[in-house]
């Protein structure tokens, strides 16, 4: 149905305007490929390339080295970019595979943390198999081009297949990302610079393709972080449910303890809900904590966001010791 020519149309334009310059563009490491992809998953390329994907790299430079290191390491290299989760199942599939990722797209595709497309990514990427990818980008170009009013993954993995351009995967798949993020992007489309508009059946209207879904909105959660003083110490605890596993906190509750006085409050929006976090510190106040940490030992830990926006909290200057 689809002709070549939709199919050189993006290749040559991934010659010419393509982002080639990106350094995981710039190996065939499947190790860097696959990081990237997971990284690139919930953050943007800037951040990846300017704040995570180097420094990670020069703490682990081999998959290898990961499967070694204690998950505090790999979740300390983690912390900021958020959705911890993908940090953790890196660790395991490091461990699972000893450090060498398979190359068929179903052995990477049953590795914790490594869905389809990502499999897929890494076998184009790293190893030039003709195999359709089918990120987020690309589904709303692929709804768009083939005027889809609704995202179902059997049909778009069906559409992927039908585009792809089996002689160039490597090409067409870094392409496809790309005028996803650059040219077909959630607003505005800039439909006449786009390699796909000559037969896009969504050009019309790209707005309908697919039609939004409507937002939910998030609820409100309002906790209570306690900060727990000792000899200039601060007592924090590993959290060990399923938000956040692994990393170091404040401890948290519902309810704000006698005697409690404020040092402020923070914010942070999670994916299903916001909290509303008010910092006290409460003199008495016997709780379990899992260590005591002076400032020094407290940059070594890896620390969510959250309890990071309460450390720096004006309130909070100069209660904790520098040094053991
Ligand atoms: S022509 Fe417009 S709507 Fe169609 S894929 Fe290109 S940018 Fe998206």
């Amino acid at each position: 149905m689809f002709g070549l020519n939709v199919k050189q149309a993006i290749y040559a334009w991934y010659q010419k305007n393509g982002r080639h310059d990106l350094p995981w563009r710039q190996t065939e490491e499947a190790y860097h490929i696959y990081l990237s992809e997971i990284m690139l998953q919930q953050t943007q390329v800037k951040t990846v390339l300017e704040r995570f994907y180097f420094p990670f790299l020069e703490r682990f430079p081999t998959l290898k080295s990961v499967a070694e290191a204690p998950l505090d390491a790999v979740l300390k290299m983690w912390e900021g970019l958020g959705y911890y989760t993908r940090a953790k199942n890196l660790h395991h599939t490091a461990i699972t595979c000893n450090g060498i990722l398979p190359r068929h797209p179903e052995e990477l595709g049953g590795l914790k943390g490594i869905g389809k497309s990502t499999a897929h990514a890494i076998c184009t990427f790293a190893h030039h198999e003709a195999l359709p990818i089918l990120d987020a980008n690309v589904k709303r170009v692929l709804c768009r081009y083939f005027a889809l009013s609704v995202k179902d993954e059997k049909v778009l993995w069906e559409k992927a297949w039908e585009l792809l351009h089996v002689k160039h995967p490597y090409e067409h798949n870094q392409a496809m990302m790309d005028i996803g993020a650059m040219i077909c992007t959630p607003k505005n489309p800039n439909c006449l610079e786009c390699p796909l508009s000559f037969t896009c059946k969504g050009k019309e209207a790209p707005e309908n393709y697919p039609l939004p879904v409507k937002k939910v909105k998030v609820p409100t959660k309002q906790r209570v972080a306690l900060v727990i003083l000792k000899e200039g110490k601060l007592g924090l605890i590993q959290r060990k449910e399923r938000l956040l596993h692994g990393l170091w906190g404040f401890m948290q509750v519902d309810v704000r303890p006698g005697n409690a006085e404020s040092l402020g409050k923070v914010t942070h929006t999670y994916s299903h809900f916001k909290l509303e976090l008010e910092a006290v510190i409460c003199k008495d106040l016997h709780v379990n904590v899992d260590g005591y940490f002076t400032d020094d030992q407290i940059a070594k830990l890896a620390l969510s966001t959250v309890d990071k926006k309460i450390l720096r909290l004006p309130a909070m200057m100069g209660n904790i010791s520098p040094t053991s």
